[in-house]
């Protein structure tokens, strides 16, 4: 394609050989780690290297033509490197269509035929118009073939530069189709910046194939993301475990698996409207969360107290939390498990350890150690508070008339029945046997008293039935303590015992108060001993309900009526010591 024109000047020729230096450049920089284009591109520069080799040979032909020296070696030396400049022009065109070995194979056999044709017409039977004929074909079949491979090119993978390849390719063919046809004279036909022009513009879709070939890798890369996000994301839906992945920036939720949407109640056609802060039944815990991840990006099995529109109670959550990059955002992935059955067995058993199984009421440890901390609270703000000591009236009867089991059923409406008349801030516990105590926050003795007798008379209206569906009454006994006595949780129920005392010496089913002036007299008989014995000895209560007492067979079922209860002798349980 090249124009022996070029060689004629040395300007002209230096400007065509740095095109050229620049198409060199750029095959470097459009194959460095591209494989595809690699071969072609630079068997493209080999073949126009040789085509330019090519003018040169021809040029030091006609010169010694002119000179009148013989020429045969140059004509042959310009078809060997024509010819080899087609080879490499296809081998080119080949790489880009279809890299077929066998076409190789055929266009090196083509080559190996044209050098004989070139050794037969130029030296064993020499003929003009063969040669000249040899001379444009070669060109124009290389940059066909050339032409062809970018058009092949040009709407796939490296579009826009092989598109313009493909055009200037096709120019040249057009322009060798017009030269060999005689359409142009032979001075545009050698116009020497033809060759210079066509290797700049190759440079530039060169570098244009390369600018494709690195968008097309970073589509390829997006769709690799965009596959992998894909993939995580099916994983976390077929977990087995509640997974939510939420923003760090804005806190909103942007995933959950089907289970945390069972889970926590979200709508999964509105879940960016969620925040995981929502969820949070305690901020404090949240907090720690929070501070944990700040700290560490990893917190395994942390307890979340949770809680949703759909469940009125929180609920325990093992939580673990990670922070990730997910589709260009810093989020937290949370993987959930329902602890709620474990945390439930946890509280059931801290309850059978403060718990008195019977009644449910606090026993009588667990009193004592709150009473203790709360009288501590009590002092340093000043507050008053007041111990109720409680004893059943003739529950003894009870038991020998109707049964173990109506005493129980009785115990345990006395309970509940003192759960029901108190506040929530009091304690009330079943100390043993068929005693309670109670602790009243904030009052003085006197105001304890009117509650005491506010539950003693609703005990009092209490009725529970016999096996035989007789209806079976209840009084209960009350002595009442206060902060004025004592700050010592041992004194406050001794001394609400020995009022209690009083109460059943006085009748039962009433209410006493023991005094300041009382404390002389209790110090002297030696602290209520009757508290201790009455306590040490609950045969029933101490064995935990687990076996009958013997009852008295056949006793006629009625109802002990409070009249009953006090007709029955006093207790001489002081008297028996
Ligand atoms: P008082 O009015 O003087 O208190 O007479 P009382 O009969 O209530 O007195 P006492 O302390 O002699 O009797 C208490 C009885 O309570 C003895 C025991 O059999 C019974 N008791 C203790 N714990 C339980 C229990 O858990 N269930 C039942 N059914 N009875 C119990
Ligand atoms: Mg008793
Ligand atoms: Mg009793």
């Amino acid at each position: 394609m090249g124009s022996i024109e070029v060689f004629a000047q040395s300007q002209y020729f230096l400007i065509t050989l740095l095109a050229l230096g620049i198409l060199f450049f750029a095959s470097m920089y459009a194959t460095a780690g591209q494989d595809k284009l690699f071969t072609p591109l630079w068997f493209l520069f080999i073949g126009l290297v040789l085509d330019f080799g090519a003018n040169g040979a021809a040029y030091s032909g006609a010169t010694a033509y002119a000179g009148g020296k013989d020429i045969d070696g140059y004509v042959f030396l310009e078809l060997l490197l024509s010819l080899s400049a087609m080879i490499f022009l296809a081998l080119a065109a080949i790489r880009l269509m279809v890299n077929g070995i066998l076409l190789n194979w055929i266009v090196v056999g083509l080559g190996v035929l044209g050098i004989l044709a070139v050794s037969l017409f130029v030296y064993i039977i020499p003929d003009g118009n063969v040669v000249n004929q040899m001379r444009q074909i070669f060109p124009l079949a290389g940059f066909a073939c050339l032409a062809a491979g970018f058009w092949s090119q040009s709407n796939r993978e490296f579009k826009s530069g092989s598109m313009l390849s493909a055009m200037l390719s096709s120019a040249v063919v057009i322009m060798l189709v017009c030269k060999y046809c005689g359409f142009f004279t032979e001075g545009i036909a050698n116009l020497w910046y033809g060759s210079a022009l066509f290797y700049i513009l190759l440079s530039l879709s060169a570098v244009m194939m390369k600018v494709d070939a690195l968008n097309q890798r970073l589509g390829k890369s997006a769709k690799e993301i965009d596959k992998y996000n894909q993939k995580i994301e099916e994983i976390i839906r077929l977990s087995p475990f509640p997974i939510i992945i939420s923003r760090v920036g804005d806190d909103r939720i942007i995933l959950a698996n089907n289970n945390a949407v069972k889970l926590f109640g979200i709508n999964p056609r509105e879940i960016e409207r969620y925040r995981l802060k929502d969820f949070f039944a305690d901020s404090d815990n949240r907090q720690l969360l929070t501070e944990r991840l700040e700290n560490e990006r990893e917190v395994q099995d942390f307890e979340v107290l949770v809680k949703t529109p759909l469940s009125d109670t929180p609920f325990w959550l093992l939580a673990s939390v990670n922070i990730i990059d997910y589709n260009y955002d810093v989020a937290l992935y949370a993987a959930f498990q329902d602890i709620t059955s474990r945390k439930n067995r946890e509280a059931l058993l801290k309850n059978q350890a403060i718990r008195d199984p019977l009644t449910a009421l606090y026993n009588r440890r667990y009193f004592e150690d709150e009473v203790n901390k709360r009288i501590l609270e009590a002092k340093a703000q000043g507050q008053p508070y007041t111990v109720l000591m409680l004893d059943a009236d003739h529950f003894k009867k009870v038991n020998d008339t109707y049964g173990h089991k109506v005493g129980d059923k009785v115990l345990i409406e006395l309970a509940s029945t003192a759960e029901r008349a108190l506040r929530d801030n009091d304690i009330v516990a079943r100390y043993g046997g068929e005693e309670f105590v109670v602790f009243l926050p904030g009052i003085h003795a006197e105001q304890g008293k009117v509650v005491a007798d506010r539950l003693r008379e609703s005990i009092s209206k209490q009725v529970v039935y016999s096996d035989n569906k007789l209806p079976v009454t209840f009084s209960v006994s009350i002595g009442v303590s206060s902060s004025d006595i004592s700050d010592n949780v041992d004194t406050l129920i001794k001394t609400a015992d020995e009022a209690l005392y009083k109460a059943k010496q006085n009748g039962r089913n009433r209410v006493e108060v023991f005094k300041k002036e009382d404390m002389e007299d209790f110090m002297a008989s030696g602290q209520a001993e009757h508290k201790d014995e009455s306590q040490n000895h609950h045969p029933v209560f101490d064995k935990e309900n687990s076996e009958e007492i013997s009852l008295l067979d056949g006793v006629e079922a009625g109802q002990i009526s409070n009249e009953d209860t006090q007709i029955e002798e006093p207790s001489n349980k002081k008297e028996s010591k």
